[in-house]
């Protein structure tokens, strides 16, 4: 198995698979292995608690409701990965070899370049997994990991994402209108809860929030870093300091580790996380999951939100259907713990933060190409994302792209 990068919608079934009997071998950047030992098993932990909440409360179909897998089994796949450092190619058999190159996207995040020979012939395979940002210039605000990907591919064939085929992000620096927010909402006396997801993106925000302090454009409230898992990903993170843009690395190299700053609580305890709903005075409470599917930040929300004082941020991409999506559409309350919560807080959300590359984005880093793949295949995003992206590239680039369909199978050599 080759894996491009540690978000759960990529790795999340591993554990599952190894469950089953996967006995080879799981091929990912040293990073992403660090923050799949965080993520995986933390995942495997939600599994069982919700689990145990549904057969505690009935509201399972399946009798009893059972975890995909444990946090124990999650553990035990974790021996399955081998590290590949990016640029080395690795060679499994005389036909074939990948190596891993930067796709931009989050630490670690990877492309797989394949090279598939047979009878003679051999052919290169560009598998991109997600996408970062495609910076016009090398420290565009919003791009914290690497210099985007790596420009100047030349594949035969093509496996891209497609996630916002559809969209524009804000090329603006976020930092004024997060500043804005944060002090408006401390100036009515309220609070602001920001469902981030737990590792990296948590980590990026906290160093924002400290330069916004340091620099006096926002109000020096505490912050309260609610997720187990924070706490670990600042240690990855910092330990990988050389995978991030100028800006970032000049961040990390004055303000330090942010597990060190004064105002700064890392709740690594339930306790401590019960303990941040009887804060009164405004403060910013990061926490996940970032969706709101679940985790820690599910108490703050269905505590913060009837507040009209209060404010919500959200920093990420929130899939349709999720509590998340509910929240950011305006919705007049949500259901949290089976309970209807009236929404009376601000809801904002910031695009600049966005690990995905746009639709001009894409656009740029293709047109880096030092050729035309033969053919192109979209996966990875909503049909209308998916469908816009082709209609783009055929029009720009007068490429062949297909839209992958589930099950499909296409011979590669
Ligand atoms: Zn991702």
């Amino acid at each position: 198995m080759i894996l491009t990068h540690a978000h759960l919608d990529h790795c999340g079934w591993i554990p599952r698979l190894v469950k089953e009997g996967f006995k080879g071998k799981i091929y990912a950047t040293p990073p992403t292995i660090d923050l799949c030992g965080v993520i995986l098993p933390d995942s495997g932990h939600l599994q069982e608690e919700e689990a145990k909440f549904h057969n505690k409360k009935g509201t399972s179909k399946h009798s009893p409701a059972l975890p995909l897998y444990t946090l124990e089994e999650a553990e035990n796949s974790l021996p399955y990965f081998h590290p590949v450092a990016f640029g080395e190619l690795k060679t499994l058999s005389d036909q074939f070899s990948f190596r891993f190159v930067h796709a931009g996207h989050i630490l670690g995040a990877a492309m797989v370049e394949a090279f598939l020979r047979q009878n003679g012939t051999s052919r290169k395979f560009l598998f991109t997994g997600d996408i970062g940002r495609v910076p016009q210039v090398p420290d565009s605000p919003g791009r914290v990991v690497h210099a985007g990907p790596d420009t100047g591919e030349d594949p035969d064939m093509l496996v891209m994402e497609s996630t916002y085929g559809n969209r524009t992000h804000p090329h603006d620096d976020v930092r004024p209108e997060l500043a804005k927010l944060i002090s408006d909402t401390v100036h009515r006396g309220g609070s602001v809860v920001v469902p981030a997801f737990a590792v990296e993106r948590t980590q990026k925000f906290l160093f924002l929030l400290k330069q916004l302090m340091e620099t006096n454009q926002i109000p020096r409230v505490p912050v309260f870093v609610d997720s187990p898992m924070a706490i670990k990903a600042v240690d990855i993170c910092l330990k990988y300091t050389g995978e991030f843009n100028q800006e970032s690395r000049e961040l990390i190299s004055t303000y330090g580790s942010p597990l060190e700053w004064p105002g700064f609580t890392f709740a690594a305890k339930q306790e401590d996380s019960r303990k941040i709903n009887d804060v009164l005075y405004p403060c910013i409470i990061v926490s996940s999951s970032g969706m709101v599917t679940g985790g820690r930040v599910l108490h703050h929300l269905m505590h913060r939100l009837p507040d009209p004082k209060n404010q919500v941020i959200f920093i990420g991409f929130q899939a349709p259907g999720t509590r998340g999506a509910i929240i950011k559409s305006g919705a007049k309350s949500v259901r949290i713990f089976s309970q209807e919560v009236y929404i009376r807080a601000h809801v904002n959300a910031l695009e600049q933060f966005s690990d995905h590359a746009d639709t001009a984005e894409l656009l740029r880093w293709l047109k880096t190409f030092k050729k035309k793949p033969e053919t192109t295949f979209l996966v990875h995003g909503e049909n209308e994302a998916a469908g816009l992206l082709q209609e783009a590239m055929t029009h720009e680039l007068g490429w062949k792209v297909n839209i992958a369909h589930w099950m499909e199978k296409v011979p590669l050599v």
